[in-house]
C-alpha cells in the first residue's frame, strides 16, 4: 500500500481517504445517529466523541478530514449549511471590525453584512469583483479583519485572481477568505494561492445530488488561531451538519473529481454553441476567451472552467422568459452543483436592488448527455 501522502487527489476522494470501520472492517462508515456517548469512570470519552453538537459523529469528521486534505488545508469544518459557515467566519469578528465583501457575488453575503453584520457592530465596503486596485482603497490596515471573494463570480462567472487578492489582505493584517463553491477543489486550490479559508455550499457539487444542505470552510494551517475561533462559534451556534446529512455527503464527495470534469466539458460545449447562436446576445463563461478574467481563470482552473454559465436571449425579459418556460430538459429551479442541469431566470429570486440583468437566464449544467442538453436550448431559442 503506497503512503497516503503520494496518492492522488481522485484516488483519496474516490476511497474516502481509504478509511476502514473499526470492529466491521466496513469500507463506508455506518452511520451513528446517537447525539451522546458514555464517558469512562475517569470522566474522559473513550470513543473520542462525547455530543452530537460538537460535530462528533464519524461521518462528519471522515468528510472534514477528506474535504481538508482536497483542499490542502489544516482544517475542515461542516456547518448546517453554506450561510452557516459564512456567518461563522463574521461571527468571530469584534464590534468596531471593518470587512471588503466583492460585488457581485453570492447575494447572501452581501445581504449577512447590511443586516446582521451591521446590527453586530461590523461595517462594511464593497468592491467590484476582481477590481484590484479598488480592494487595495478598500481595505483598512488594522481594521479591516475580513476580505470576502467569490470565483467564479455568481451570476456572471467572472474569475478573480486569488494570489492578488490574498498579498492586499495580508498586506492590511486581514484574511483572505474565498468562496469555491462553484470552482471546488478539482478546478482551483485557493489555499495554495494564498487564501486563509475557503468556504463552500457543500449543498452544491460537494455533495452533487441536490439532497443535502451543507456549508463547509477549510482553514490554512499557519491560521490555527482561526479554527479554535470557528469551533467555538460552531459549538455556540449548534450550526453543525447532522450525521445522515454528514454520510450523504461524504458519499457524494467520492465522485466529485467525474462529476465536476464532465459538468465542465459540457458547460463549455454549450457556451461555445450559445456564443454562436443568433438568439443570443450574451455568454457569460470563464472558458470563453473574450470574457474578463479568462486569462487568470486559464492560469488559476486547472482542467476546466466549472460547469456553470448564464447567457441573455435576444428579446430582454421576455425573451428570457420565453426560453426559460420552454426548456424541458433543463429544470426550472434555484441552486446547481447537481446532477441534473437547472435553469433559473435569475433577477426574480435576487432581492430588491439587485443588478443582475432582467434577460440573464443562468445554467447549472449536469451530467445528461450534452447533446440533449444543446437539442434543448436549440428548440426554445429558435422560437425567438
Ligand atoms: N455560496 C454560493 C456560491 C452559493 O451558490 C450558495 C447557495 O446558493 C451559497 C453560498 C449559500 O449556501 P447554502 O444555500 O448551502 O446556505
Amino acid at each position: 500500500m503506497p503512503d497516503s501522502r503520494d496518492l492522488r487527489p481522485e484516488t483519496l476522494a474516490a476511497q474516502a481517504l481509504g478509511w476502514i470501520e473499526t470492529g466491521t472492517r466496513a469500507i463506508v462508515p455506518s452511520i451513528v445517529p446517537a447525539t451522546t456517548f458514555e464517558r469512562g469512570s475517569d470522566l474522559g470519552y473513550p470513543g473520542g466523541a462525547s455530543y452530537g453538537r460538537h460535530g462528533d459523529a464519524l461521518a462528519t469528521r471522515q468528510a472534514e478530514a477528506l474535504l481538508a486534505r482536497l483542499e490542502g488545508g489544516e482544517r475542515a469544518l461542516l456547518f448546517a449549511s453554506g450561510m452557516a459557515a459564512m456567518a461563522a467566519v463574521f461571527q468571530t469578528l469584534r464590534v468596531g471590525d471593518h470587512v471588503v465583501v466583492q460585488q457581485p457575488c453570492y447575494y447572501g453575503v452581501g445581504q449577512w453584512v447590511r443586516g446582521q453584520g451591521v446590527a453586530r457592530g461590523l461595517s462594511h465596503t464593497f468592491v467590484p469583483a476582481g477590481d484590484m486596485d479598488a480592494l487595495d482603497d478598500a481595505v483598512r490596515p488594522g481594521e479591516t479583519r475580513v476580505v470576502w471573494i467569490e470565483t467564479p463570480t455568481n451570476p456572471t462567472w467572472d474569475v478573480v485572481d486569488i494570489g492578488a487578492a490574498a498579498a492586499i489582505a495580508r498586506g492590511a493584517g486581514a484574511l483572505l477568505v474565498v468562496d469555491s463553491t462553484v470552482a471546488t477543489p478539482v478546478l482551483t486550490r485557493p489555499i495554495a494561492s494564498g487564501a486563509d479559508i475557503v468556504m463552500h455550499s457543500a449543498t452544491k457539487y460537494l455533495n452533487g445530488h441536490s439532497d443535502v444542505l451543507a456549508g463547509a470552510l477549510v482553514v490554512r494551517a499557519a491560521r490555527r488561531d482561526v479554527i479554535e475561533r470557528l469551533i467555538a462559534v460552531r459549538n455556540d451556534n449548534g450550526a453543525v451538519l447532522g450525521p445522515f446529512e454528514a454520510w450523504l455527503l461524504l458519499r457524494g464527495m467520492r465522485t466529485l473529481f467525474p462529476r465536476v470534469r464532465q459538468a465542465s466539458a459540457s458547460a463549455a460545449a454549450i457556451a461555445e454553441r450559445l456564443a454562436d447562436h443568433r438568439a443570443v446576445v450574451q455568454v457569460m463563461y470563464p472558458g470563453l476567451a473574450n470574457r474578463p478574467g479568462h486569462t487568470i481563470a486559464a492560469r488559476q482552473m486547472a482542467g476546466g472552467f466549472g460547469g456553470m454559465l448564464s447567457f441573455r436571449p435576444r428579446g430582454g425579459r421576455a425573451g428570457a422568459l420565453a426560453v426559460h418556460g420552454r426548456l424541458a430538459v433543463f429544470k426550472r429551479a434555484t441552486s446547481l452543483g447537481g446532477v441534473e442541469s437547472l435553469v433559473e431566470h435569475r433577477a426574480s429570486i435576487e432581492p430588491a436592488g439587485s443588478k443582475v440583468p432582467e434577460d440573464l437566464l443562468r445554467l447549472s449544467v449536469g451530467l445528461e448527455h450534452p447533446d440533449d442538453l444543446i437539442a434543448d436550448l436549440d428548440l426554445a431559442l429558435n422560437s425567438l
